[in-house]
């Protein structure tokens, strides 16, 4: 019909503030359907991973944590992340289409005492550059389990991350495993632990036995995948 409205088409400047790092893609991708994830490859380094573009959001815990099982949760397929039986074995990286623009990226488990010295260096050192450097990140998901959160290996993450200006969100795994009480007395003390990086790190308690903070998990991932013009617009129809 050609009005000014049709012909200003979208606008697809992200908000200040809103993208870590801008990319290259013209447009804004749409809030991610987590149920659309399929595999897309493995990586043995990070060298290997697909082409730096685009959005994506990296999972990341210790050996055990329950990490699997939450992208499997998440996006309600039993087996796209396996659930490990042998804690540790699996150094690849995993690699989750959601749309041409969208990732999740399932990293190794981590703090395995049977990982010999020089393989953990090598991991760490990768680890450290693709925080620092890969420009599709948007944040990291960091998983731990509730009865034992903020591990040293953990916190060396955690520190890395915040380092590279990360945003991170924390869950606190297994949550059916702690009453109410002492479930939610747990999420305050981890946050008051990092009340000093509120603006980087958020936390949450998340049970994928229960479904336990699953929504409230995709509203944090579709905050990082999709530029905040979109998702208003979307609240707003
Ligand atoms: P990963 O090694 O971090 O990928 O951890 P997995 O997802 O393989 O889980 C490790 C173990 O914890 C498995 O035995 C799971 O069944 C168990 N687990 C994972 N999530 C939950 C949960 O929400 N509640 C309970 N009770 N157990 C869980």
């Amino acid at each position: 019909m050609g009005s000014r409205r049709d012909e200003r088409g979208i606008i697809d400047v992200p908000c200040p503030g809103t993208n870590r790092k801008m990319n290259d893609l013209s447009t804004a991708p749409l809030p991610a359907n987590f149920r659309n994830a399929f595999f897309l490859q493995s990586a043995s380094a990070i060298e290997n991973a697909p082409a730096d573009l685009g959005w994506e959001v990296a999972f990341a815990g210790r050996s055990n944590s329950g990490k699997s099982s939450a992208i499997n949760t998440l996006t309600g397929q039993n087996k796209l992340a396996r659930t490990s039986r042998t804690p540790g074995r699996t150094q690849l990286i995993n690699f989750f289409a959601l749309s041409d623009s969208q990732r999740l990226v399932d990293l190794p488990g981590y703090g395995f005492a049977k990982v010999p010295l020089a393989v953990k260096k090598k991991w760490n050192q990768q680890l450290e550059r693709y925080l620092q450097h890969r420009q599709s990140l948007r944040g990291l998901v960091m998983l731990m389990d509730i009865r034992h959160p903020l591990t040293e290996p953990d916190q060396q993450m955690l520190g890395w991350a915040i380092t590279a200006a990360m945003p991170v969100h924390i869950l606190l795994t297994k949550a059916d495993k702690l009453k109410r009480g002492p479930a939610q007395n747990t999420l305050l003390s981890v946050r008051k632990q990092l009340a000093s990086h509120a603006e980087l790190v958020s936390v949450q308690l998340f049970s994928s036995l229960k479904g336990v903070g699953v929504d409230a998990l995709g509203r944090q991932l579709n905050q990082w995948l999709t530029d905040e013009s979109v998702l208003e617009a979307d609240e707003k129809s």
